[in-house]
């Protein structure tokens, strides 16, 4: 047990040091770390095991040894294991959650209201499936059978760390499936607890298997690994290209989870005092790094200087600090290389004339240290402006202006992404006509509650396949027909 501590915050961790293979913690097949940053303080707060391909080799061989044995055990069984690792998220929700905030900066409150609870949801919708789910139907003489694809690489991204985990992790292993997870570098803590738990609640030997280190040394090796046949990838849209060429020549199943610049569409009936607000405070949840963020506000010109006080009433009200404060809202950017992006695109966009209404470039005043960003609002932006195109993912807003419907539609689909859309209007039939209109994967009407069934995935360059709910389970399944069964 190591402990780590900073901030105040303190995680018991089972190691950092060691890779959890065939059931047991597994020292690298070559000793080599690579450091942990708190984004809140800039310290290093521990050093992982970094993974070779040697240790994919291992991790692989594992995985595909307990295939036959899971594929093959039964539904109640794998549901009945499932409910033991969701009773253990939840009991184990605290350590979860304060792993969670040393690791990529997430705000106390927020880690224990949504990172650790929604993430636990994905475990307990994949147990609650099993008790329904038909792996066999006949129909005609045919049966269709519904098989596990096999082994998967499942590779995630740093800001949902345990929250994507789980969303791959639960139907996989549900559907009869093992796996070979690669946590993101940058957030690998909260994967050793959750590595812990699934040991803890008797997941057999191999089941599930975990290797930290980088994007290119044990991310590459899952993609091209001949013995590993589909990979799930939550990340950027570079990362989800060399993924899918690198799985290429072994023709693996690949779905991707990418990038998005999700539109918020203001219809003229909105209203304006409640769709503004909640519309600044999705964009800039999780401190803006959520990929279906809402960070393209597209409001009726004629209603703009509402909208622009509005907007920036909320987002200058927002308390931005030290993540262990129970008042805190937002913390820190999640790591340097994000901080230093997010400050460039804020650049960009007072260069390229956007009107700037709260925030702009620098720390969070009163901040030496730790990546404190400024929540952002611009207003007056173009959707050709680099702002309203590059996905940003920090907490800033672009106020985009338009005079008809049809046009608010042709802004909202001007991107190359297709994750997440919102719109806004009490015509709840106008609302529904448009969301029909706009392509990308999930569309909110009116800031519903959140849906752990509804299928979340991209059109376009967002990605391909689905996560969450039944058709996130389905992805984990091959279809066989037997013709001629009777
Ligand atoms: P990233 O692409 O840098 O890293 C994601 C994961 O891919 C990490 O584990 C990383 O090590 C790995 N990786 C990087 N290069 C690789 C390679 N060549 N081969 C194999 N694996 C490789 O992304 P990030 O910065 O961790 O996350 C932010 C991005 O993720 C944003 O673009 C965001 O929109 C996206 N994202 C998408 C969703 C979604 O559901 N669509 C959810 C969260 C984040």
């Amino acid at each position: 047990m190591t402990t780590l501590s900073s901030n105040n915050d303190s995680v018991d961790l089972p190691t950092s040091q060691q890779f959890y293979i065939n059931g047991c913690w597994t020292p690298p097949a070559v000793p080599a770390s690579l450091p942990v940053v708190n984004p809140a303080t800039e310290e290093v707060v521990a050093e992982v095991a970094r993974g070779s391909a040697e240790d994919v080799d291992r991790a692989v061989a594992a995985a595909r040894a307990a295939f036959p044995a899971w594929s093959a055990r039964s539904v109640e069984s794998r549901a009945q294991i499932l409910g033991k690792i969701h009773a253990l998220i939840l009991e184990r929700k605290e350590a979860l959650a304060q792993a969670l905030s040393l690791e990529m900066g997430a705000a106390i409150s927020f880690a224990r209201a949504m990172q650790v609870p929604l993430a636990a949801e994905h475990v307990r919708v994949a147990r609650d499936l099993l008790s329904s789910y038909r792996f066999r139907t006949v129909e005609g003489g045919t049966a269709i059978e519904r098989e596990p694809i096999g082994v998967c690489g499942l590779i995630t991204p740093w800001n949902w760390p345990l929250y994507q985990i789980t969303a791959k992790v639960a139907p996989a292993i549900a559907a009869g499936c093992t796996v070979v997870l690669k946590p993101s570098e940058l957030s690998p803590l909260s994967a050793l607890l959750f590595a812990q738990l699934l040991h803890d609640a008797g997941l057999p030997p191999g089941v599930f298997n975990l290797v930290n280190g980088s994007g290119p040394e044990v991310g590459a090796a899952i993609a091209a690994h001949p013995d590993i046949d589909m990979i799930s990838i939550t990340g950027s849209n570079r990362a989800g290209a060399l993924v899918a060429q690198a799985a290429a020549p072994t023709v693996k199943r690949v779905t991707q989870e990418l990038g998005g610049k999700s539109p918020n569409l203001l219809l003229p009936d909105a209203d304006f005092a409640k769709a503004v607000p909640l519309g600044v405070m999705s964009a800039f949840r999780n401190v803006g790094q959520s990929c279906s963020a809402p960070t393209r506000m597209i409001v009726p010109r004629n209603r703009l200087a509402e909208v622009e006080a509005l907007a920036a009433q909320t987002a200058n009200a927002l308390i931005v600090g030290d993540p262990q404060l129970e008042d805190t809202q937002l913390g820190p950017i999640a790591n340097r290389a994000q901080f230093d992006r997010v400050q460039a695109m804020i650049e960009a966009g007072l260069d390229e004339g956007a009107k700037l209404l709260c925030g702009g470039p620098g720390r969070v005043p009163g901040f030496a240290k730790g990546f404190y960003t400024r929540p952002t609002v611009f207003s007056e932006v173009d959707s050709g402006m680099r702002i309203a195109q590059e996905e940003i993912f920090g907490p800033v807003l672009c106020i985009i202006a338009y005079d008809t419907v049809d046009e608010a539609v042709a802004i909202a689909n001007d991107t190359v992404y297709g994750l997440g859309a919102h719109v806004q209007g009490q015509d709840l039939e106008l609302a529904r006509a448009v969301a029909s209109r706009i392509r990308a994967g999930q569309v909110h009407l009116n800031y519903p509650a959140w849906n752990p069934m509804a299928p979340f995935g991209g059109y376009k360059r967002s990605g391909n396949g689905r996560e969450y709910g039944l058709y996130g389970f389905e992805e984990y399944l091959e279809t066989k027909a037997i013709v001629g069964f009777g």
